[in-house]
């Protein structure tokens, strides 16, 4: 992984490309151009230092790079993980690319091979790592992260083990996007997906849909999906499943916002005893949305069951997580998946407790998840290839971040070569 550190590597006054294995050197590699963050909005393409090809890694010519909602959090803030950037620093995190060099030590590759990037290491050491939980590492480094370069880079080196290899056939746009499938594999574990299950899913971008591709390859009996912008129902729809040809999503609605039942309260009403109506805001927005399920429910034969098995709310939105809550089935599961404010004002405690609901959070993938995206790709049971909607070479960059932060697209892929 490269390091904003790399000066650190500089030993015996010898520089980065001196001390670079003769393999490397006879490659005579074009500038390391990259896409750094400097502020707001504002990009720069410029060459960084190849990084040093230790014995354990490979060098990788990264072919596509996704781009998704954590890049546009950093792009429109000016900062990442929520801290502003100290020094311009490379964006990106999903990509994939061919191996151009591997270390002395690499047995499991060659050059040619064609390989994702997982794009965090672990330290193997915390607690949580030594737990078998390593996207929990307490000390995690994650591409495009403070310190941590990330991937929108013409080469990229990394510890072979973390350069999963995927088949020939999967187109590099495609490729770019197998981090959020692993994602998706991620949000299986954690929902425990599995065959014959209801699921319902808040948000119809990347990550739900991808969810829904994930939950219909793992056998799912109705999926129903939800989101606020008509644009993102009609394309939800169009989705289809590579087994069946029919769309994946079986009932897609395009849902509002709950009334803003804040604006209405009144600090008498509570206080001064005239009023025996205990009823909360909180109560209210929480009714709406039960009565709203009640009638989704009732449309699509699932009132019997009185909600669905499994909540996956992709959106971040705190009316969508009452409307998770009140979807979801006695004994089920609602995964929080979606970011948003740090906290909300409201958590629907009766339902969580009365229905005895999971309530589960889930942070980036695990060891098996990459692996098992790539392979799903391979035997066709998912394709993502309809959710890349553009794609843009790496020197027109900040024309790709603001056609994603105008909304109106589901993915957007940057292909690292194709610089001036
Ligand atoms: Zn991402
Ligand atoms: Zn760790």
């Amino acid at each position: 992984m490269t390091h904003i550190d790399d000066h650190a590597t500089h030993q015996h006054g010898k520089s980065l490309q001196q001390q670079q294995p003769d393999s490397v050197k006879a490659l005579g590699l074009p500038p390391n151009t990259s896409c750094l963050l400097v502020q707001t909005r504002t990009i720069l393409l410029e060459p960084v230092p190849l990084p040093l090809l230790k014995p354990d890694s490979v060098l990788v010519r990264v072919m596509a790079n996704g781009i998704c909602g954590s890049d546009m959090h950093s792009y429109l803030s000016g900062g990442v993980g929520g801290r502003p950037i100290g020094a311009p620093s490379v964006m990106g995190h999903e990509a994939a690319g061919i191996v151009e060099a591997v270390g002395a030590d690499v047995m499991s590759h060659v050059v040619g091979d064609h390989v994702a990037i997982e794009p965090g290491l672990p330290c193997r050491k915390c607690v949580n790592c030594k737990g078998g939980r390593m996207n929990i590492c307490t000390t995690i480094r994650y591409c495009g992260t403070p310190g941590v370069h990330g991937t929108l880079s013409r080469f990229y080196v990394l510890p072979a083990d973390m350069a999963p290899k995927i088949p020939k056939t999967v187109p590099w746009d495609v490729a770019g996007s197998i981090q959020p499938l692993a994602i998706g594999v991620q949000i299986g574990k954690r929902a425990d997906l599995r065959a014959h299950q209801t699921v319902a899913i808040f948000g119809c971008g990347p990550i739900g849909l991808i969810t829904a591709a994930v939950a219909h390859a793992y056998s799912a009996r109705r999926i129903i999906a939800f989101d606020i912008k008509p644009s993102r129902v009609e394309f939800a729809k169009s989705y289809k499943s590579p087994l069946t040809g029919k769309p994946i999503i079986d009932h897609v609605f395009q849902i509002d916002s709950l009334p803003d039942v804040f604006k209405h309260e009144t600090n008498g009403a509570a206080t001064n005893g005239a009023s025996l109506d205990h009823t909360t805001p909180g109560d209210k927005a929480y009714m709406v949305a039960q009565e709203r399920m009640d009638a989704i429910l009732q449309e699509v034969g699932l009132a019997d069951e009185g909600g669905v098995d499994r909540v996956i709310e992709a959106s971040g939105a705190q009316d969508s997580m009452l409307h998770g809550v009140a979807v979801c089935n006695d004994g089920g599961v609602y995964l929080q998946v979606g970011l948003g404010h740090i906290q909300t004002n409201i958590f629907p405690t009766i339902a969580v407790t009365n229905k005895e609901l999971d309530v589960r959070g889930i942070t980036r993938y695990t060891a098996s998840c990459f692996p098992m995206a790539i392979e799903m790709l391979g035997r066709g049971v998912v394709d993502i290839a309809p959710l890349i909607t553009s794609r843009f070479p790496m020197s027109r960059a900040k024309d790709a971040f603001e056609t994603v932060a105008a909304g109106n697209d589901i993915k957007v892929i940057i292909r690292n070569q194709e610089v001036e």
